[in-house]
Formats: structure tokens, C-alpha cells, sequence
């Protein structure tokens, strides 16, 4: 059967997997991390079941990206049952305004995908510099790109806009919306397990250690909590989420901080670490006793909350809302006080329902739809590069 691999570039790491091709659905058979690039890197492999297959430390000099996808088109060479990988599918964070769904990765697209590097400086280099180093090793192999941006594309003029000069509009600066890979999967699903609320006034809670929401028309984005970069929106494992702009300028007057100090502030030492100061992690804050764990997770909820009505508003009603991603998908005390505080809107939990996380956990008296659907954005690129490949 011909093999699909998925690749997810960090800036230290690269994520990936290999899948069995089926047109309507490709199975995981194996999965690797390569992390530790820059430091002590180290390749990991397991099995669909999450066995160990491989783990092997790497020589640390000149070890940098290229160096990790040649690690993993070798390590991977033996699971292949003797095939070749007939298409590479990559998470890409930046389809800047001009890609708006999965598209070949040939050299020209990815020259004008590098002009989104000042957009996203901290994904969008590794996301590139592992294509442009398969071009250069296998450059008959597809390489299909899929962005975080795309699903957001269809958001209307007024929900991309910030109110500044528009000489910075026009270049660029303006809300893009991200996790939009794991959107895309979610209301695919959705239209599976409840057709009748594919078509309806959606909220879709991506809670994971990056967190946002999407609000969605009929299948489509119209507005999300995430704008120009990763950080706005909710509040996240180290991220703070929206704050007031004036707060970042207060931090550079009164205590000298520059952009790259402010960045580490806001996307790393923030969120849920920042003010509990003991863990960016859901499972280790709500094992804690201490009363900081329970203000970071109060504070964690009410902005979800918060932006929930926000979200309402720009759909004018709401009809479902879905839990998917770590947090989503396994903490029943998130939903449950999420749902509390959206009760003025008509939500309620069936309780059993809600603690073993079934697909729907709201009431059969909720005016308002609850779901937990688990997200897969693995599975979301394999099946976009199998289709694209395919034509
Ligand atoms: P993700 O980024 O989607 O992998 O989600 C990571 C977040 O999900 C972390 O904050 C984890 O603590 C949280 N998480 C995963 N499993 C659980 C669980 N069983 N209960 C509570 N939180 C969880």
C-alpha cells in the first residue's frame, strides 16, 4: 500500500508520521519525534499503539533541520514495506492572504511562502526549511502544504480588520486566525456525527496547550479568537492571550524590555504557567491544592467564557459548541465550568454524559448542542495530500 508522511516542523523538533493511503481514510502506522535540534537531538519512533521502536541520540554539530528530515527519511526507510512515500504532507502556520487550502509545494510556491516569515517567525522558517531540503534530496516526491491560516480565509472583511492605519493593513497586518487544520477536521466530523448541525451556528473550542476558538456558519469560519499571531485570543499553557496593547508598551517604558524579551513574556513565561507559576500543563495544575493552580485555571475558563460570548454574538445565536484538543477532549471539569457560565445562553450538561466525555455531553434540555469530538490533524493533512497528490 503507498505511504503518506506527515511532517510538523518546530523550531527545535520535527514531528512526523507515516500512514497507509486509503482515499477516505489513511491509517497511522507509525510516528516520530526529533527533537532537541540546536542542543542534544534525539530520534524517537513508535508503533501505531505508541511502542517504542527506535530511540537514538544524534551528534549534536551541524545537526540542523535538512540534517533532522534526512534522520527521518532514514529512520522511516525500514516501515515501508518496501515502498516509497508517495507524498509528503506538511502543517505550514502561514498561508499569508494568498493560500486558502492545500497546494503543491513545488520551489516557486515555496519562495512566496517564505514572504510570510515576518508573519510568523517562530513556525514558518522549520516549516520551509524541511521542503526545501526534501526538493533538494527528492525532488520528484510531492510535497503538499497545508495551512493553520486556510480555514480562516473565509472569515468577512470586518472580522480580519484591526483599526489601524491602513498603509499597515494593506501589508499584511491584519487577523489571520490559526488551528485551522484541526477546524477543518472538526467540521468534517461534525457533519458526520450530527449532520443536522453542520449547517448551524458552531463554536468550536480548540483547547490544548495552544487554545482558541473558532466560530462557524454552515461549515465556515466567520470569526476566531486567534488574530495576527498565536498569542491572541484565550489565555493558554504559556501564552497570555489578548492583552491590552497598552501593557506592552508600559513593560518597555517603565522596565526597559525589548521586542525579543516581550516575546518570551508573552508567548512562554505567560498563561497558565505565568500565573500559577508551577506548570503550563491542565493535568498538573488540576492535581495542585495550591490557590494559584485554581486562579490559572479560573482565569483560564472565564476568558473562554468571555470570548464564547463574543463569538455568539458575531454568529447572532448559537446552536452547538465543540470541545476538541487536550484540554477539550479530556478535562470534564473544563467543559463542565465552561458550560456553567454559558448557562444565560441555553447550555447544560448531562453530567454522566459530560464525566465520560461521550460525543454529546449537553442535556437533552440544552437550547444549546455540546460535543466532544477529538481532533486529528494528522489525519486531516494525510487525507489533503492523498487528494491533491492524487489528482
Ligand atoms: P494538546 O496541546 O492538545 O496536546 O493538549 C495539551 C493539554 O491537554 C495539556 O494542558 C494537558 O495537561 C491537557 N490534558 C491532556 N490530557 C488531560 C486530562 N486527562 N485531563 C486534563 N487535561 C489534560
Amino acid at each position: 500500500m503507498s505511504k503518506i508522511a506527515v511532517v510538523n516542523a518546530g523550531s527545535s523538533s520535527v514531528k512526523f508520521a507515516i500512514f497507509d493511503a486509503a482515499d477516505e481514510a489513511p491509517t497511522m502506522r507509525l510516528r516520530g519525534l526529533i527533537e532537541g535540534i540546536g542542543a542534544a537531538p534525539r530520534v524517537n519512533l513508535f508503533g501505531a499503539g505508541g511502542e517504542t521502536l527506535l530511540r537514538e541520540d544524534v551528534a549534536p554539530e551541524g545537526f540542523d533541520h535538512a540534517a533532522a528530515t534526512r534522520t527521518m527519511m532514514r529512520v522511516a526507510a525500514p516501515w515501508l514495506d518496501g515502498k516509497d512515500i508517495a507524498v509528503v504532507g506538511h502543517r505550514v502556520v502561514h498561508g499569508g492572504g494568498r493560500f486558502c487550502a492545500p497546494v503543491l509545494a513545488t520551489a516557486a510556491v515555496v519562495d512566496e511562502l517564505s514572504q510570510f516569515v515576518p508573519l510568523a517567525p517562530l513556525h514558518q522558517p522549520h516549516n520551509l526549511a524541511v521542503i526545501r531540503a526534501l526538493l533538494a534530496e527528492h525532488p520528484q516526491l510531492p510535497q503538499v502544504a497545508c495551512f493553520d491560516t486556510a480555514f480562516h480565509a473565509s472569515q468577512p472583511p470586518l472580522a480580519q480588520a484591526f483599526a489601524i492605519p491602513r498603509q499597515y493593513s494593506q501589508a499584511g497586518v491584519r487577523r489571520y486566525g490559526f488551528h485551522g487544520i484541526s477546524y477543518q477536521y472538526v467540521a468534517r466530523r461534525l457533519g458526520a456525527v450530527a449532520p443536522g448541525l453542520a449547517q448551524a451556528r458552531v463554536i468550536v473550542a480548540h483547547l490544548g496547550n495552544g487554545a482558541s476558538l473558532c466560530a462557524m456558519k454552515e461549515g465556515k469560519s466567520v470569526a476566531t479568537t486567534m488574530g495576527f499571531s498565536t498569542v491572541d485570543g484565550l489565555m493558554m499553557g504559556t501564552r497570555c492571550g489578548a492583552i491590552d496593547a497598552g501593557v506592552l508598551l508600559h513593560l518597555m517604558d517603565r522596565y526597559g524590555l525589548d521586542a525579543r524579551r516581550l516575546e518570551d513574556l508573552i508567548y512562554r513565561e505567560s498563561g497558565l504557567l505565568g500565573i500559577s507559576g508551577i506548570s503550563s500543563d491542565m493535568r498538573t495544575l488540576r492535581a495542585s491544592s495550591a490557590p494559584q493552580a485554581k486562579e490559572a485555571i479560573a482565569l483560564f475558563v472565564y476568558r473562554i467564557q468571555r470570548e464564547i460570548g463574543s463569538l455568539a454574538a458575531a454568529l447572532g445565536g448559537l446552536d452547538a459548541i465543540v470541545f476538541t484538543a487536550g484540554i477539550g477532549e479530556n478535562d470534564a471539569a473544563t467543559r463542565a465550568e465552561v458550560a456553567e457560565g454559558c448557562a444565560w445562553l441555553g447550555v447544560a450538561l448531562d453530567d454522566a454524559a459530560n464525566r465520560e466525555a461521550r460525543t454529546t455531553v449537553s442535556s437533552p434540555q440544552s437550547q444549546v448542542a455540546v460535543l466532544v469530538i477529538p481532533t486529528n490533524e494528522e489525519l486531516e493533512i494525510a487525507q489533503s495530500a492523498w487528494r491533491l497528490a492524487a489528482r
